[in-house]
């Protein structure tokens, strides 16, 4: 960065009236002699305040809710793993206070405060809420016998640290329950630090999850677990600092905290209807397909008390999250919320969910519904709208205008989910991913293109000085579409490196959504500093592994199946499991693999060996040469076959680069 760019403008900015658009026109650009490094421009000051001046943010009606009922917090504060390592320190969140900085966005800001409220909070008589040390929220019900634990956090650590607070504060008791409200692990993964399958067993404590639940929870990290974990590092912010110019708040809750995540499977599983679990009645919703594959909603009617789960929380959700998902529906999302409405909008004095805190009174329980319902429906009919006169994906997400109840009900913002990337995924559920232009269905792919887009533009010297113009204009996001072809040109480019950085920078800090915010600024960490691979991800959990059926465990090899490492005519091996009696025959060709139940007469090998073995084999943690002289593997026929087959799987590398080729 010693190069230094000279432009004849003067650093002084005019703006446009604030207040009725929500980008601000830059009429003269402000020039900079290197790009900006954690500052914010006078463009992303503008664009800021602009959000102060349009939103009513000093409304203390959440703060005020997310306070109310508080009890007690943790006194360390730091919650730490058996070896002592700090795995969530809410205090790492108290730069959140008075304004917003010009560097975050003052809506965001709004939200990461009270998403950062933490402790021990009162629901309503008999049910309690921990809040605040966890990206989840866990719910405890006072049964006749115990607590039951809805939602046990994603770590064992955090869940433990929570259960202990309830107990300190309100007296021990046993576990007599555990609800899972749906499938994803930020609600189940911190299972085993308040209950154990012995104490399933001895006591007979329910675990309930709803229809579909266990598939789900484990399919999701199966067969793409890999590629959603890389990108859940940028969505969440999880390799960058939290503070003023970095991670401030995912928006759903203040972050993810490290740990052990467990599997502690249901003991039942349950679509609605009505259950008493330790004395206490709960009417349970279906609401599959929604927010998650799998999950449900309940009413407790001898508390009058709603809980939502993630389907209706403080913020608009995802409709396809960024690091990646199935998409979801979101016209059923809005109507299974409509019918929760219309059900018990009239019964409920209190409505709580998995995330944030609660709502209490009748009106407010309904006009809170009803903004949850509408957001959704709204994205949804809009969308196709737009769709249906002619738009594509992202000219239908540029015209979708904030629909005007969100102004001043926060919950309808979109500080984890947005209108922009929700109105994509809705044209996605319907149309796919492509616009229905040919020139864009058949595209050279974008290492070819930067290259060719550089030439046409006169080279990269030229392409560098237009993006940075762009940039001085604040034109940030034309910057970023310049800037990124000369990166994907040549990685090694350093000025567009550090400019393409710096105009993610300042798209994070002007994003009202926490996961667009985080994923800017680690894109624009990663072309600063390149990737920092400390993290360890807990991609091969021993619990989820075990947990994941056989022919689901084939089928992921199947995925990492390299045909151009295998030279050899078709061949079958049979895999025989010895402590479960399954067999599979795989199949396997130069092109593909195929396991089928059952063993086949005509296979060239065959190997036996335990599920445990075979775990330990995927989890990396035993090799097939220790496994055979130990005698817990045993091959006969043609150990080369199977030897080629599993020398043809590849191992995929985590920290895959993704804002450079
Ligand atoms: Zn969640």
């Amino acid at each position: 960065m010693k190069l230094k760019f000279y432009f004849s403008v003067a650093s002084i900015i005019t703006l446009a009236a604030c207040g009725s658009s929500e980008t601000p026109q830059v009429l003269v650009s402000e020039a900079f002699e290197e790009p900006p490094v954690g500052i914010a421009t006078a463009a992303t000051n503008a664009a800021n305040a602009s959000v102060a001046t349009r939103l009513p943010l000093d409304n203390q009606t959440d703060f005020d809710n997310a306070s109310r009922g508080f009890l007690a917090k943790i006194e360390d504060d730091a919650i730490r793993s058996a070896t002592g390592d700090i795995v969530w320190d809410i205090r790492q969140f108290d730069f959140l206070t008075g304004d917003a900085p010009a560097t975050v966005n003052p809506s965001l800001w709004r939200q990461a405060k009270l998403a950062a409220l933490h402790g021990l909070f009162e629901v309503t008589d008999g049910i309690w809420q921990v809040r605040g040390y966890d990206l989840a929220v866990m719910t405890v019900i006072q049964g006749d016998t115990g607590w039951i634990i809805v939602d046990p956090l994603t770590t064992v650590e955090t869940a433990a640290a929570s259960l202990q607070l309830v107990n300190d504060t309100l007296g021990t008791r046993p576990v007599s329950g555990v609800i899972y409200t749906h499938s994803h692990v930020d609600h189940f993964g911190g299972a085993r630090g308040v209950i154990n399958e012995e104490e399933i067993a001895a006591r007979g404590v329910p675990v309930i999850a709803p229809t579909g639940f266990a598939d789900h929870a484990i399919a999701e990290n199966v067969l793409a677990g890999n590629h959603m974990s890389r990108r859940a590092i940028l969505m969440f912010g999880s390799s960058i600092p939290r503070n003023e110019t970095a991670h401030v708040s995912s928006g759903l809750g203040p972050g993810i905290p490290r740990g052990s995540i467990s599997l502690v499977l249901p003991t039942e599983e349950v679509r609605e209807g009505t259950r008493v679990i330790d004395g206490v009645t709960f009417e349970f919703i279906d609401a599959a397909g929604t927010e998650a594959p799998s999950e449900f909603m309940f009413y407790l009617p001898e508390k009058r008390a709603l809980c939502t789960a993630e389907v209706a929380s403080g913020t608009f959700h995802n409709v396809l999250t960024p690091r990646g998902a199935k998409v979801r529906d979101a016209l059923s999302w809005s109507r299974v919320i409509d019918s929760v409405l219309a059900d018990y909008g009239d019964r409920s004095d209190v409505v709580f969910a998995s995330h944030h805190w609660p709502t209490w009174g009748q009106e407010n329980v309904r006009a809170y519904l009803t903004g949850q319902r509408d957001i959704y429906r709204y994205v949804h009919d809009q969308t196709l709208r737009q769709a249906n006169a002619g738009a594509t994906m992202t000219e239908a997400a540029e015209m979708l205008a904030e629909p005007t109840f969100s102004t001043d009900m926060f919950s309808t913002r979109g500080y984890y989910g947005t209108l922009n990337h929700n109105t994509k995924a809705v044209y996605q559920f319907y149309f796919g991913w492509w616009s229905g232009n040919p020139a864009e269905y058949h595209a050279l792919p974008s290492e070819i293109t930067a290259a060719r887009y550089v030439d046409a533009m006169g080279g990269a010297e030229s392409v560098l000085a237009l993006g940075i113009e762009a940039f001085e204009k604040g034109d940030y996001r034309w910057a970023a579409e310049l800037l990124n072809h000369l990166v994907f040109a040549d990685a090694d480019n350093e000025m567009a490196r550090q400019w393409l950085a710096s105009s993610y920078e300042q798209l994070g800090f002007q994003a009202e959504s926490g996961a667009w915010r985080s994923y800017y600024l680690v894109a624009a960490s990663e072309l600063r500093n390149g990737i920092l691979d400390g993290i360890n991800p807990q991609l091969s959990n021993p619990e989820f592994v075990r947990a994941v059926p056989t022919m689901d465990l084939f089928n992921a090899m199947a995925s990492r199946f390299n045909p151009e490492k295998m030279k050899r005519d078709p061949y079958i091996i049979n895999f025989v499991f010895t402590d479960t009696d399954e067999e599979i025959a795989v199949h396997v060709s130069s092109d593909v693999i195929v396991p089928r139940a059952g063993g086949d007469d005509d296979a060239s090998a065959s190997v036996r060996m335990s599920r445990e073995t075979f775990d330990s084999i995927l989890l990396g943690t035993a090799n097939v040469p220790a496994l055979t002289l130990s005698g817990k593997l045993a091959i006969s026929g043609d150990a080369l076959a199977v030897r080629a087959f599993l020398q043809s799987l590849d191992q995929p590398e985590f920290w895959f680069p993704i804002v450079t080729p």
